[in-house]
Order: structure tokens, then C-alpha cells, then sequence
């Protein structure tokens, strides 16, 4: 038996039975049969320092790690320091990031004797903009950017978004590094180099795939977000769990208050399980031509609530996601495919911690307009997974089981984005 503490911080063990177990914080000792078991899903990928454990993400020449833990951000120039060509970065970030977090990166990279040069943006989403795109480029021009240099992108996925496509398509490519600052980066974003800016026709419409070089994860900076920053990121955790991973959804379901209000342990564990979870799924699916488009569970519903919201504050990329999460598992019921148990216990969970979970709660909880169905739907017609004309959903048969759905009836998607109460 080799306990949890020596060997990663959390993990899914089949056991056997073939069932999956929880194993965490050395609460649970892993079997020594459960680290040989052959169809392991991987988990446990990764290496773990007393503070800091790294979870790579295997794609060949493209491969890189993700460093995930408190206090990395002091340490970050000696991270980045070995992929240099010359000792010079330009970081790119928001001004609420540069407020709190910068001098800490500036100070690391200093002491790597590496020089640096901040391009700051206005917080929010509406930053991930053509013009703000321009004014990154001209700046990174301006600075004299070469190809071979290194564009550091510190902040939330705004940051890392915009970022990663002024480095994908400055001088035809230059690289770049992840220091999400928010949850949702952390977990999601800044793994998996999906880039993008939005545009009036929609969200994401305008971006490139462009691997980061290195991603650091300084749990540590997650104590400066604000509550409801931080659940709109826990939405993206819970993701995980719905899509493919039950087991975590009930970890979740246990411990995801305490994450929420404050333990900082629970936190870093739920990031490394999901770093853990997107590389494996990026591993596997670059280029989302298959299993990858899983992880846009929610994202169909929310990007069309996001547009009609007009990507303002009044509705976060993350609420957005969770809504249209309980959309699906409402979609998925109400088409027969799911109980409606595990709809409800879906629902439940992410209104538990304050999220909304559909349509009414956005009516009512965030006091937000929304759309009537065939409105949303004409918006999700401008969805990138629009294919000959139709649109593709994930929905799912319970918890922990989604999956890709096509030529789903449009009248039941409609009757249910009609539903305006609780359900
Ligand atoms: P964000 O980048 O706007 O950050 C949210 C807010 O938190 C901002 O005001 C920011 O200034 C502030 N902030 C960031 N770090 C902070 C910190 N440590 N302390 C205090 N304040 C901090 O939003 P987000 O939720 O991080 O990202 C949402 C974006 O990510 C959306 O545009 C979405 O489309 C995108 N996204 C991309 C992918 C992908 O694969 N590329 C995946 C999911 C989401």
C-alpha cells in the first residue's frame, strides 16, 4: 500500500469490482493493484513536489507541462527562464491582475535576470475584442518582438485568450506561457490552447489553436477573486464531473462549499483533477474532431446567453456555462435520455453553491433578460459547432455520462428553453 501523500494528491482508483473509488489527501490509502490496473484513466499523471505537482500534456513536439500549486508565481522566471532564446518577456494582462499580481512576476522574472515589459488591458470580456487585439499587436511590435521570443500571458481567460492569438498569428507564430490567475483559467482555459477573440456575430468566432510552452498555476492567487468570480470557475470544475466522472461530481457534491468558502488544499485538488481531466481529453483530441467537444458541455446554451447578454458583467462566461449545463441535463430529460433524478441532482449542485442552473435562475437570481427560445436558438445557430446547418449538443444520460448528440429535435429544444419556471 503506498499512501495518497506520497504519491498524488487525489485520485480515482478503479477497484475490483471495476468500480471507482475516491482516494484523497492520504484520507484513503491507494491499493498497490490500483496503480497497475491497465485501463487507469490517468489520474495520476504527473509528478508531485512537497508544494507543486505537474501535470503534462502529451502532444508530441507540442508537449508541455502544467505546474500547478500555491506560490508559483514568485518562482515563475525560473520556470520560464530555460525556454528563452534572449532574457526578455512582454506580459500581457489586465489591470485588476496588474494591480494585484504583477510586481510578484515582475520581481521572479528580475531575479531569473530576465527583463520585462507589462501591456495592460482593460479588465473583462469585452477586451477579447478586434481592437484590443490591435493594440496588443502594435504593442508587441512596438516593443520589438522577435519570432523566437516569448509573449507571457498573466490574468484570467480573457488575458489568456486574447494573448494566445496576438502570439498565434504575430510574425506567422510566436510562443507563449499561461499564468491563469482566475479558477476558470486554471482549470479550463489555459490548458489545451483553444484562442480566441469574440466578435459581434458570436463568442470564440475569431481564434486559432496555439499550444502555450508552459503553464503555471499559482493556486495561491485564487484568494484575491471575488466570490462570484470564483464559483463562475467552479462551474467549469463541475463540468468535469458531469461529463465523464461521477465520482468527482460527488466529491464535489461534498466538499465543493468548503472549496468555494475559503480551503485553499480542496482548491489546488480540484484544479490538478481537472488539469489532469482536460489534458488527458486535449491528449487525445487536439483538435476537437471527436471526444474533445465533451468539454463544451453547457457551452452551446451559454454562448448564445452570453451574446444576448452582450458579454457584459451582467452574466460571466462561467454562469453562462453552468446555465446551459442545466439546460442540457434539461434537454436530455425532457427528450427521454436522462432520469430526471439526475437532472435534478445536476441542477441541485450547482445551485447549492450559487449558480444558476437555467433559464429562470438567470431571470430571476441575475435579473437578466433572456431571450425567448427562438432567439436563442437563432443565436446558437452562430455556434462553431454548427455543422451542415445543424447544430451539434452534448447532453447526457445521468451524471458522469454525456455525450455527443446530432439532429436533435429543435421543437423539444425549443419547448424547454420556453419553460421559464423552475424545473
Ligand atoms: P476574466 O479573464 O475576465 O477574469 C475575470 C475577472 O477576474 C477579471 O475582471 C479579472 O481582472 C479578474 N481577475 C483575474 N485574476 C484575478 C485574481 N487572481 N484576483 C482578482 N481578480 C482577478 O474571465 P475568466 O472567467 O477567467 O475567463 C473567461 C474567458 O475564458 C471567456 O472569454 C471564455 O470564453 C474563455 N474560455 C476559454 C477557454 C479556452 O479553452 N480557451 C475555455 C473556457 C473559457
Amino acid at each position: 500500500m503506498r499512501t495518497l501523500s506520497t504519491v498524488s494528491w487525489i485520485c480515482w482508483a478503479p477497484t475490483s469490482e471495476h468500480a471507482c473509488t475516491l482516494y484523497a489527501y492520504g484520507r484513503l490509502p491507494i491499493p498497490a493493484a490500483a496503480l497497475d490496473e491497465p485501463d487507469f484513466r490517468g489520474h495520476m499523471a504527473g509528478t508531485m513536489t512537497n508544494t507543486s505537482h505537474t501535470v503534462p500534456v502529451s502532444l508530441g513536439e507540442r508537449s508541455y507541462d502544467v505546474r500547478i500549486g500555491p506560490g508559483l508565481l514568485a518562482n515563475a522566471g525560473a520556470e520560464i527562464a530555460p525556454l528563452l532564446k534572449r532574457p526578455y518577456v512582454p506580459i500581457i494582462t489586465d489591470r485588476t491582475v496588474a494591480d494585484l499580481h504583477l510586481k510578484t512576476l515582475e520581481q521572479s522574472l528580475a531575479a531569473a535576470g530576465i527583463d520585462s515589459a507589462p501591456i495592460i488591458l482593460p479588465p473583462g470580456e469585452s477586451t477579447k475584442s478586434f481592437s484590443h487585439l490591435e493594440q496588443v499587436l502594435s504593442a508587441l511590435l512596438d516593443a520589438g518582438v522577435e519570432r523566437t521570443d516569448m509573449v507571457v500571458a498573466l490574468g484570467g481567460g480573457v488575458i489568456g485568450d486574447l494573448a494566445g492569438f496576438a502570439a498565434a498569428i504575430l510574425r506567422r507564430g510566436v510562443d507563449f506561457i499561461q499564468i491563469p490567475t482566475t479558477l476558470l483559467a486554471q482549470v479550463d482555459s489555459s490548458v489545451g490552447g483553444k484562442t480566441a477573440i469574440d466578435v459581434t456575430q458570436g463568442k470564440n468566432l475569431v481564434g486559432a489553436f496555439h499550444q502555450p510552452r508552459l503553464v503555471v498555476a499559482d493556486t495561491g492567487v485564487l484568494s484575491t477573486l471575488s466570490p462570484r468570480e470564483l464559483r463562475a470557475g467552479y462551474a467549469e470544475v463541475v463540468k468535469y464531473g458531469l461529463i465523464d466522472d461521477a465520482d468527482f461530481f460527488a466529491w464535489l457534491e461534498t466538499n465543493g462549499p468548503a472549496l468555494l468558502s475559503g480551503d485553499e488544499e480542496l482548491r489546488a485538488e480540484a484544479v490538478k483533477h481537472s488539469v489532469a481531466a482536460k489534458a488527458r481529453v486535449v491528449a487525445a483530441d487536439e483538435r476537437e474532431s471527436g471526444q474533445r467537444a465533451l468539454l463544451n458541455l453547457g457551452h452551446t446554451f451559454g454562448h448564445a446567453l452570453e451574446t444576448a447578454a452582450g458579454y457584459s458583467g451582467d452574466l460571466l462566461h462561467g454562469e453562462a456555462v453552468a446555465a446551459g449545463m442545466g439546460i442540457a441535463f434539461d434537454v436530455s430529460a425532457h427528450l427521454g435520455l436522462c432520469p430526471l433524478t439526475e437532472a435534478e441532482r445536476a441542477k441541485a449542485h450547482l445551485r447549492a453553491t450559487g449558480l444558476p442552473a437555467g433559464i429562470h435562475d438567470l431571470e430571476q437570481r441575475n435579473s437578466l433578460d433572456v431571450p425567448q427560445a427562438d432567439e436563442l436558438i437563432r443565436l446558437m445557430g452562430q455556434d462553431k459547432k454548427v455543422s451542415a446547418g445543424k447544430i451539434t449538443f452534448i447532453l447526457a444520460r445521468g451524471i458522469g455520462k454525456s455525450f455527443i448528440a446530432r439532429d436533435v429535435d429543435m421543437d423539444q429544444v425549443a419547448q424547454v428553453l420556453s419553460k421559464r419556471q423552475a424545473a
